[in-house]
């Protein structure tokens, strides 16, 4: 058990009072307002399952859970892609697993950007630290996958120091996973906070249901040409640090896109240096 959780849950209800009456400003966990465009406030990406062995189980669950938001309606298809490389692909959060080496990395999120919203998804698994005994755990990979696949829509961490386990939250970096296998209450009302708003049946890249291959047209299934790297000499410049002084977020723009990585480091990991 995790005592200081209730204390936590009692403070983060006081916060979610204090934005219903300040307004969406007060988010404070949002990827920097990132965001799908809907029409309605629904987020629908199509989530593309490239992964293998007993992953897609967890991402069914992590499906499961973020799906649970009034603001994501995501359907789960079977994916084709060339797993390890995990191209993007737009309308589309492409889910990968692969043994990607000593990168660092238990799990990276990449979005691309377009005309202020998030137009593709991808997210990274790394089966090279999860056959590590300390990562092999079902309590790290749910955490991680459904960490990063929540960096897809748009999600910040409600806490970035691996030392401390302050919430009930997938998006948090803790070195005690267990419990934090799942969104919790603050991070649906956030959804809340950044789906409050639709585009107004302009365009976007999101709509319509048909899933296809190259050139259709912008719809959901094109790709975009886009392969999320495995370093920080691949993601672009450092922009944001966990509560270690890691650089976990980075820039780099990409075939006219702009291309944002979260990284979630193996907490007994050193960490590569990067650009700043
Ligand atoms: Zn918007
Ligand atoms: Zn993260």
């Amino acid at each position: 058990m995790k005592p200081n959780k209730l204390f936590i849950a009692a403070g983060t209800a006081t916060a979610a009072v204090a934005a219903v009456f300040a307004g969406p400003s007060l988010a404070n966990h949002s990827w920097s307002n990132y965001h799908w465009s809907t029409t309605d406030g629904v987020a629908r990406p199509d989530v593309v399952d490239n992964t293998v062995g007993s992953w897609p189980a967890r991402v069914a669950i992590a499906m499961g859970d973020w799906n649970g938001s009034a603001h994501i309606q995501s359907a789960t298809s079977a994916g084709t892609a060339n797993a390890k490389r995990c191209p993007m692909a737009s309308g589309t959060i492409q889910v990968c697993n692969s043994a990607y080496g000593q990168t660092g990395w238990l799990g990276i999120a990449s979005i691309s950007l377009s005309g202020g919203h998030i137009v593709a998804g991808s997210t990274k698994l790394n089966d090279t630290y999860f056959s590590y005994p300390q990562y092999n755990t079902e309590t790290w990979k749910q955490l991680v996958t459904c960490q990063e696949i929540g960096h897809d829509y748009g999600l910040g961490h409600q806490n970035e120091d691996f030392s401390t386990d302050l919430t009930s939250s997938c998006m948090e970096y803790t070195s005690d996973p267990s419990g934090n296998e799942h969104p919790d209450k603050h991070d649906y009302d956030q959804l809340a906070l950044i789906y409050n708003h639709s585009e107004g049946g302009g365009s976007t890249s999101s709509s319509g249901g048909s899933s296809g291959g190259p050139g259709n047209g912008g719809g959901k299934g094109k790709p975009l040409g886009i392969e999320p790297g495995d370093s920080p000499a691949q993601w672009g410049k450092a922009v944001g640090k966990d509560a270690a002084g890691r650089p976990n977020e980075f820039v780099r723009n990409f075939n006219g896109y702009t291309v944002i990585t979260h990284v979630t480091w193996a907490p007994h990991v050193k960490v590569p240096a990067a650009r700043e």
